[in-house]
């Protein structure tokens, strides 16, 4: 037996570099509200509805995924709280947590956060990944073209009500650099931890340069400037390197930088069905009819589902850094609100 088969007799995918996979990223839409500079295309041209995987389909892949050892599962888009039915999804995958599946959290922009807050707690929701690129309300309406207080109402319903909540900056050069000291001092302040991310090239008019991106040693020299900054150890899987910054935990996530792959646990599926090894993968497998028969015949699909699966996620490439060496810009024409980041 070789490793990939050994693997498949425990159940766990696993790629050539010995990765377990133990994190799905579901994308319920490729829909949102708002149109993040770093983000949507100007002109979407949205997935049709017919085309988009149910949450009957979703459920059963969530289920053969967590018998395949996945533990965390993260709700994303697009804008997750767009798609009808997300709520109950969430009540459905609770189901899950007593066959392995430890978390179900979701990332999202907060802007209806007011209205669902309560209702995504009493479904079992674990916790949220919020956006938030400015305090400026000018700024925030430049980067997102949205209205902050609505995002800052939607973060408040949610701690409120008693979520665990992680912030999520994308900082622009030219954009939103000023933000990142009064970022710190607002989240310390509300108890909330605070992540930047280095800008990727998944915007959708690929429109992405190097010089747009704020890297990790210009986040930590501003932060430096003003706080005592430590690295605190202990980065694991988590994509963000944290620092202990005037008493409070920030993290880094320097996809571009210096790219956190090396112990890559996450897997993707976008809204019909595609699916990627990696954020930045070349090519992705389509799905859908695999996902869509698993509620026909369990028995016989999930057979079928598990070698493809096997055979494309050995085959996840080391990192960023190796496709990026690979093929010139753009990686491919996909952007981060139809992956969901
Ligand atoms: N709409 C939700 C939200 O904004 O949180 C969920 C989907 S969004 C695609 C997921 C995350 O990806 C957000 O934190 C967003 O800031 C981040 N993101 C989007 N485009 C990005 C890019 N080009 N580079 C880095 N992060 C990006
Ligand atoms: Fe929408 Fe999120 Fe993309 Fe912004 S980052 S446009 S909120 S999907």
């Amino acid at each position: 037996m070789n490793s990939m088969t050994q693997l498949a007799a425990i159940g766990v995918f696993q790629d050539q570099f010995g990765r377990e996979k133990r994190k799905l990223r579901i994308s319920v839409t490729d829909r949102c509200n708002f149109k993040c500079v770093y983000c949507m295309p100007e002109h979407p041209e949205w997935m049709k509805k017919h085309d988009l995987l149910s949450f009957e389909a979703l459920y059963h892949f969530c289920e053969f995924m967590v018998r395949q050892g996945i533990e965390q599962i993260r709700i994303t888009g697009g804008e997750p709280l767009m798609r009808q039915g997300v709520v109950h999804f969430i009540e459905q995958l609770q189901s899950l947590k007593k066959m392995g599946l430890k978390r179900v959290s979701m990332t999202t922009n907060g802007h209806y956060l007011k209205q669902y807050a309560d209702a995504l707690k009493q479904a079992g929701l674990d916790d949220l990944n919020i956006s938030l690129d400015s305090l400026d309300a000018d700024q925030f309406q430049r980067l997102t073209k949205k209205q902050f207080h609505t995002v800052l109402e939607g973060i408040q319903a949610a701690q409120d009500v008693g979520f665990n909540i992680k912030i999520n900056t994308v900082l622009m050069k030219g954009m939103n650099e000023d933000q990142i000291i009064p970022l710190v001092q607002w989240a310390k302040q509300q108890k909330l931890e605070l992540r930047f991310i280095e800008f990727m090239p998944l915007d959708g008019d690929q429109n992405w340069s190097q010089a747009d991106v704020i890297t990790e040693q210009e986040i930590l020299s501003q932060l430096s400037s003003q706080f005592t900054v430590q690295v605190l150890e202990g980065q694991g899987a988590n994509p963000a390197r944290s620092y202990r910054v005037d008493g409070s935990v920030v993290g880094v996530i320097s996809t571009i930088s210096n790219s956190f792959c090396g112990e890559c646990d996450r897997l993707r599926l976008n809204a019909q069905g595609e699916f990627y090894n990696c954020l930045f993968a070349k090519q992705g497998l389509k799905l859908k009819p695999d996902i869509q028969q698993l509620a026909q015949d369990y028995q016989h699909a999930s057979v079928h589902l598990k070698s493809k699966l096997m055979t494309y996620i050995w085959h996840k490439e080391q990192g960023f850094q190796t496709i990026q060496q690979q093929v010139l810009q753009p990686i491919r024409k996909i952007s981060m609100h139809m992956i969901g980041g």
